[in-house]
C-alpha cells in the first residue's frame, strides 16, 4: 500500500500551466477524487503520479520515497481509463491474466489470483465470455480486474465510468465503492462529475486552472464550501449566490434592488467585516419558500415564476434582476406565488466578492 505526496508539482506544456504548483498528500488506502471542469489539470496530475508524464518542477513521493525518475512499472501503479483497453476477441479470463503471464507467474498462482479478483468484482460468471459480447459495465469491470490482479500499490482511475450510460454509471458507482473498500488500495480517481465524486470519495480535491482550489470530505465541501467555486461546482441544483450591496447604515440589498433581512447574529458579524459588497450563498434546499417572513431569521421577498420537481424535491424558481434562483417548497404547491424565502443562520454562507473566500 502507499501514501502519495505531491510537493510543489508543476507540469507545463509550453505556455499552458496544466498543473500549477500542487501540494497534496493522499493517505494510505484513501479514496481521493480529483474533481473539476474540463482542462483544469486532473488527468495531467494523474499521469504525473503514474509516471506517464515527467514533471516540470516539484516532487512526487510514494511512502516518502521520491519516484520522479521511476517509470510506471517501477512505481507499481495500475491505471484504468475511460476507454477500456481490452482485447475484444479474447475472453475475460485471458484478458485478466495477460499481465500475470507477462510477468511469468506460475499457472497455479495465476488461478488463485483470478479467483480472488473475480470474487471481489463478482465476475466469476463472465470469465469465459468474449469481451466483444459483454455489456459496457461488465467490460469496465474486466478492465478493473486486469488492473488490480497484480496487487498494485496505487490504483489510478481516469473517468472510468464516463463511457457508460447513466443507468450503468449509477450502479457501477456503488459497486466501485464496495470494490475499493474490499481492495483497500490507495486510489486516485479523476472525474468532472460532482455526483460521482460525492458518492465515491473519502476526500475530494477541487481543481481549477491547474490549481487546487479546496480539499475536504464530501459533506464538508457541500455544507461549508470555503470558496465560491466549490459551492458552484458541487451540488445539483447548484448553490444560489446573491450579490449584495451593504449601505453605510448596514442595510443590505440583493442585486442592488431587493432589501435583505439578516438575523441579529449575522448582522453583528457582518459589521465586523466592514464590507460594502458581499455574496450571500445558500443552497436551494436550505432556502424555504414561505407566505410570511420570519423576523428572527434571514429572509427576503420573492415572486416565484414556476415550480419544478428535481429528484422528488419541489423547487420554486424566482428572478432577481435577470438572474434565476431556486428555493425549496416544503408543503406542496402554494396557491400564492408571492411570498418570502427564509434561511436559518446555520445554513447562510457569506463570501468576500474580492477573493471568493468564505467570511461566515
Ligand atoms: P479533461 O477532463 O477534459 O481531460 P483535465 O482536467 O483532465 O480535463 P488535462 O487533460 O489535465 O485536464 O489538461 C490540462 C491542460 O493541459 C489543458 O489546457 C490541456 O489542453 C493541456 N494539455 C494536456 N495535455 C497536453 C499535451 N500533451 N500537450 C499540450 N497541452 C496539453
Amino acid at each position: 500500500m502507499a501514501r502519495i505526496t505531491l510537493e510543489n508539482l508543476k507540469k507545463y506544456y509550453g505556455n499552458v500551466k496544466a498543473v500549477d504548483d500542487i501540494n497534496f498528500t493522499v493517505k494510505d488506502r484513501e479514496f481521493v477524487v480529483f474533481l473539476g471542469p474540463s482542462g483544469c489539470g486532473k488527468t495531467t496530475t494523474l499521469r504525473c503520479i503514474a509516471g506517464l508524464e515527467g514533471v516540470t518542477e516539484g516532487n512526487i513521493y510514494f511512502d516518502g520515497r521520491r519516484v520522479n525518475n521511476l517509470g510506471p512499472a517501477e512505481r507499481n501503479i495500475a491505471m484504468v481509463f475511460q476507454f477500456y483497453a481490452l482485447y475484444p476477441h479474447l475472453n475475460a479470463y485471458r484478458n485478466i491474466v495477460f499481465p500475470l503471464r507477462a510477468q511469468g507467474m506460475p499457472k497455479t498462482e495465476i488461478k488463485k489470483k483470478v479467483k480472488w479478483v473475480s470474487s471481489i468484482l463478482k465476475i466469476e460468471g463472465l470469465l469465459n465470455r468474449k469481451i466483444s459480447e459483454l455489456p459496457d459495465g461488465d467490460k469496465q469491470k474486466v478492465a478493473l480486474a486486469r488492473a488490480i490482479v497484480r496487487n498494485p500499490h496505487v490504483l489510478l482511475l481516469d473517468e472510468p465510468l464516463s463511457a457508460l450510460d447513466e443507468r450503468f454509471r449509477e450502479q457501477m458507482r456503488l459497486e466501485f465503492l464496495k470494490i475499493q473498500k474490499a481492495l483497500n488500495v490507495t486510489t486516485v480517481y479523476v472525474t468532472h462529475d460532482q455526483r460521482e465524486a460525492m458518492t465515491l470519495a473519502d476526500r475530494i480535491v477541487v481543481m481549477r486552472d491547474g490549481k487546487i482550489i479546496e480539499t475536504g470530505e464530501p459533506e464538508s465541501l457541500y455544507e461549508m464550501p470555503q470558496n465560491l467555486f466549490t459551492g458552484y461546482f458541487i451540488g445539483s441544483p447548484g448553490m444560489n449566490f446573491f450579490n449584495c450591496f451593504i449601505k453605510p447604515n448596514g442595510d443590505v440589498f440583493c442585486e442592488d434592488v431587493l432589501p435583505v433581512h439578516f438575523s441579529v447574529s449575522i448582522s453583528k458579524k457582518l459589521k465586523t467585516y466592514k464590507l460594502s459588497n458581499l455574496i450571500f450563498g445558500i443552497r436551494p434546499e436550505y432556502l424555504f419558500f414561505s407566505d410570511k417572513p420570519d423576523k428572527t431569521s434571514n429572509f427576503f421577498a420573492v415572486k416565484l415564476v414556476n415550480i419544478e420537481v428535481i429528484q422528488q424535491v419541489l423547487y420554486g424558481n424566482f428572478y432577481i434582476d435577470d438572474k434565476l434562483y431556486k428555493c425549496c417548497i416544503e408543503e406542496g404547491e402554494p396557491t400564492d406565488y408571492e411570498g418570502y424565502v427564509v434561511a436559518s443562520d446555520e445554513k447562510v454562507r457569506l463570501y468576500d466578492p474580492e477573493n471568493g473566500k468564505i467570511l461566515i
